[in-house]
């Protein structure tokens, strides 16, 4: 599959959905407290999307990966869950969890996509640590961003700075290509190792909308799966963290289309 270049307009509506499935996130992020359910999370993800016009996108989305449909709106991952966290009835978050959300949506025929990590009341120094670094890989990786770089520049960007905070990239994730539809080309591996195994490259474009999103965990660079079909987590179950932004490639430089507002 080619990867698709959106023109600036095609470009703003991807823009109105990401900026949809920030509200919601923020929405979200302000509801996560201890005894709360991530099922009960979920709810309010469906809820939110539709006061806002806009269709949830993972929900009964099946994933190349998979063989069924993903059975809810949000990604709810806690703690050692990494990505893809199924929501569960009988999971109820407390204080000192990390809670990563992640929600994709379509408006007027775009897709959005954003992820990031909450801190439940008081969590350990590591874990804001991790945080922190997590963050500070995605806002680096958008830094280069730009017509000409490559998508190994964003692989680069993301190891160095969880290397210099010693945490690690998980592999066999990361971004992809976004527009149309949630999921597009080119995939954006998180580790080195991961892009190696892909054997391919792509030059970053005018046009291209991706969404990159790396995952650090703290303790170690590999995945494994719980017992759910769904929920990937940190194969020695140590903690991990997860932010995702959408960015536009221009000749301005990166445009990123997920602003979150203060507040
Ligand atoms: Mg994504
Ligand atoms: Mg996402």
């Amino acid at each position: 599959m080619a990867v698709e270049l959106y023109s600036f307009k095609e470009i703003e509506k991807i823009r109105r959905a990401c900026q949809v499935v920030v509200e919601v996130l923020q929405e979200l992020a302000r509801a996560v407290r201890p005894g709360l359910s991530t099922h009960e999370l979920d709810l309010m993800a469906r809820e939110e999307a539709k006061k806002r016009g806009a269709k949830p996108a993972f929900l009964n989305y099946k994933p190349p990966f998979s063989n069924e449909k993903f059975p809810a709106s949000l990604c709810v991952s806690v703690n050692e869950a990494v990505v893809h966290g199924l929501p569960k009835r009988e999971q109820v978050i407390k204080e000192g969890d990390i809670v990563s959300l992640d929600f994709g949506a379509y408006l007027e025929g775009y897709a959005g996509d954003s992820a990031l990590t909450v801190a439940v009341g008081q969590v350990s120094k590591e874990k804001e640590l991790l945080m922190n670094a997590t963050k500070e890989a995605l806002e680096e990786a958008v830094k280069v961003c730009v017509p000409g770089n490559w998508v190994s520049d964003i692989v680069e960007v993301i190891y160095r700075v969880a290397k210099r905070h010693g945490v690690y990239p998980l592999k066999n994730l990361g971004g992809h290509g976004i527009g149309r539809r949630v999921h597009e080309e080119p995939f954006i591996p998180n580790h080195p190792a991961t892009l190696a195994q892909e054997r391919k490259d792509y030059k970053l474009r005018q046009g291209m909308v991706v969404a990159i999103e790396p995952m650090l965990s703290l303790g170690t660079e590999e995945i494994a799966h719980d017992g759910d079909r769904w929920t990937v987590i940190t194969a020695d179950r140590s903690p991990a963290a997860h932010y995702e932004y959408v960015v536009a490639i221009t000749k301005q430089g990166p445009m990123v289309l997920t602003e979150f507002k203060n507040g």
